[in-house]
């Protein structure tokens, strides 16, 4: 419960930050609409692009397992700015706590060509909920419980979820401070992405704090 509460609190002050207070009201700052399950089912596409799912090009690829966690981390900084905009935070908490052991009967151990169907059906249906317009508190849950079911399908537990969004919220404060919405902000450290970077830190201190993640991203980008 500790961890539900930090990570909302985390997603509230960021959306404050990046979009200003009035970003339950739908609209950002700079007067941008704001549509969270637009971001979801986007996010959603682009994780179902991670898997090789197309029958025309690369077909022997496999699965890019890490891309599939942070684009599943991606759609739960959407997933709760969704759902804070129509909850307290209290009650948010509640509904993640009670849906957070939702498991899937499907796991995605190795790839196999066959079950392409039988595995994406579950990001499809994720992302089938999150178009349907309908804010009702039964859809709200649904698009939860489904989205720890696509966490359980690939193995990502809830104590991973934690850290990889712990870590992928300080890299979006930390691009939003550093000129990321005007476009001046260097994506590529040393010839890695800073998504990578950021893991191989976590990785290297799975214990490591927000703000000393953040100090950490610091000392690299002014070496840039
Ligand atoms: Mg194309
Ligand atoms: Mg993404």
């Amino acid at each position: 419960m500790e961890k539900i509460y930090a990570m909302l609190q985390l997603q509230n002050e960021l959306n404050n930050d990046t979009n200003g207070v009035q970003w339950r009201n739908d609209v950002t700052k700079n007067g941008k609409r704001i549509n969270w399950k637009r971001c979801i089912y986007m996010e959603t596409a682009e994780l179902i692009d991670s898997f090789p799912w197309k029958h025309w090009k690369s077909i022997d690829a496999q699965p890019d397992l890490q891309n599939i966690k942070l684009e599943l981390v991606d759609i739960w900084h959407f997933l709760m700015s969704y759902l804070l905009k129509f909850n307290e935070l209290d009650a948010a908490a509640k509904l993640i706590d009670n849906l957070k052991g939702t498991r899937s009967d499907i796991k995605i151990q190795k790839w196999d060509n066959e079950k392409v169907d039988e595995y994406l059906d579950i990001f499809e249906e994720l992302m089938a909920l999150a178009l349907v317009k309908n804010d009702s508190e039964m859809m709200q849950e649904a698009l939860l419980e489904q989205f720890f079911k696509a966490c359980d399908s690939v193995g990502l537990g809830f104590d991973e979820l934690y850290s990889l969004y712990i870590g992928k919220n300080a890299l979006n404060q930390f691009r939003q401070e550093h000129g990321y919405k005007e476009g001046t902000y260097k994506k590529i450290w040393n010839g890695k992405e800073d998504n990578v970077v950021m893991q191989e830190i976590l990785a290297a201190h799975p214990d490591i704090s927000y703000e000393a993640l953040k100090e950490e991203l610091r000392k690299i980008y002014e070496t840039l």
